[in-house]
C-alpha cells in the first residue's frame, strides 16, 4: 500500500500549505483506496479540489520520496520547521519521509521511490464529525476510472436538471428551498382540509368526522387527527387518494372504537395492508375499494358507539 500511502503524504503535505495547520490522526490504506482522518479547523469543497490539483502536479513532477533519521522529534524539527507528525505518538529515534522539498512528515510507514509512481489521486468522499474529517481517497487507474464516473453523473445530472454544471449548485439550493416550501404549503393545507371540511355528526358524547380527501400529506393528517382526537372525544375516518395511492385512517379517543382493528379489519377484507394503535392506524387500500372500506368502518363506528 506504499503508493496510496505517499499519495496521501503528498495530498497532506498539499492540504497543511492551504490551511496552514493540520493534524493527521488516522490513516488506513487498501489496494487504491484509503482514507485520513485529519484535525483541521474547517476544508471547504473549493479547498479540498485546490488541495488536489496541486497534490496531482506534485506527483506528476517526479519528486524523489527520501528518508531522514534523527535521536528525536525536536531535532526533526529543527531541520524541518514544517513537520508533520503525530507528536503524542512519537518518542526516541524519529523518522522523517520528504517528499523531495515539498512535504515532510514523521512517519514509519512504507513509501514509494518516487511521487509518479502514485498514478493519480482523487478524494471521493469527505465526512466531518467534531472538528475530525474523514478523507477518503483513490489513486492510479481506479481514482481516474472513478474521476471520468463522476464527471459523466454531473453531466447526466445537468441533463435530467437542465441547468449546466456551473450552476448546479444553485440549482439544488433553489430546489431544495422550494421544496422545503412546498411541503409546509402542504402541511397548512392539509390542516386546514382535516379540521374544516370533514362531515361531523354527535353521537350523544362522541364527535363523529368522516371524509374522503384528495392530495393531502398522510403524515400531517396523522398529526393533525393526533390533535383532534385529544381535544374532545372523537373518532376520525378518512379515506385518502393521490396518483393511484388509496389510504385510510382511523382516529379515536373513544374506548369502544380501537383504530387499529378496525383498519386490520378492512384491510384484510379488501386486500391492503395497514396498522396502529388504539387511537391511530392507517392502511393502504386498492383504490377501487378504498371508499368501501370508509362506509364499512363508518357503519361499524356508528354500531360501536350505539346507533
Ligand atoms: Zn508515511
Amino acid at each position: 500500500m506504499s503508493r496510496e500511502h505517499t499519495a496521501e503524504h503528498v495530498l497532506m503535505g498539499c492540504l497543511q500549505r492551504i490551511k496552514g495547520n493540520l493534524k493527521v490522526r488516522k490513516v488506513e490504506f487498501s489496494e487504491g483506496t484509503g482514507s485520513v482522518i485529519v484535525e483541521v479547523d474547517s476544508l471547504s469543497f473549493n479547498e479540498l479540489a485546490e488541495a488536489q490539483v496541486l497534490a496531482n502536479r506534485v506527483i506528476s513532477e517526479g519528486r524523489v520520496v527520501k528518508e531522514h533519521f534523527f535521536n528525536s522529534l525536536e531535532d526533526a524539527q529543527k531541520t524541518f520547521p514544517n513537520l508533520r507528525a503525530h507528536e503524542e505518538r512519537i518518542k526516541g529515534r524519529v523518522r522523517v519521509v520528504e517528499i523531495d522539498g515539498f512535504d515532510y512528515s514523521a512517519c514509519t510507514g512504507e513509501h514509494v521511490g518516487n511521487t509518479r509512481e502514485c498514478g493519480i489521486i482523487l478524494v471521493t468522499h469527505v465526512s466531518k464529525s467534531g472538528g475530525e474529517y474523514r478523507i477518503d481517497f483513490e489513486v492510479g487507474d481506479k481514482a481516474l476510472e472513478t474521476a471520468v464516473r463522476l464527471s459523466t453523473l454531473c453531466l447526466s445530472i445537468s441533463s435530467i436538471l437542465g441547468s449546466p454544471i456551473r450552476n448546479l449548485e444553485k440549482t439544488v439550493l433553489n430546489m431544495r428551498m422550494e421544496n422545503e416550501d412546498m411541503r409546509r404549503r402542504l402541511s397548512a393545507v392539509t390542516e386546514q382540509l382535516v379540521s374544516n371540511t370533514l362531515s361531523k355528526t354527535v353521537l350523544g358524547e362522541v364527535e363523529f368526522h368522516k371524509g374522503l380527501l384528495k392530495g393531502v400529506d398522510i403524515r400531517t393528517v396523522m398529526k393533525t387527527v393526533g390533535e383532534l382526537i385529544g381535544r374532545s372525544r372523537s373518532v376520525y375516518v378518512i379515506g385518502m387518494e393521490w396518483l393511484g395511492a388509496c389510504n385510510i385512517l382511523v382516529g379515536s379517543s373513544d374506548g369502544r372504537v380501537k383504530a387499529a382493528e378496525l383498519v386490520r379489519g378492512v384491510c384484510k377484507a379488501f386486500n391492503g395492508k395497514g396498522g396502529g394503535d388504539e387511537k391511530i392506524a392507517v392502511g393502504s387500500l386498492p383504490c377501487d375499494a378504498y371508499t368501501k372500506a370508509v362506509e364499512e368502518i363508518e357503519k361499524t363506528v356508528l354500531r360501536l358507539l350505539g346507533n
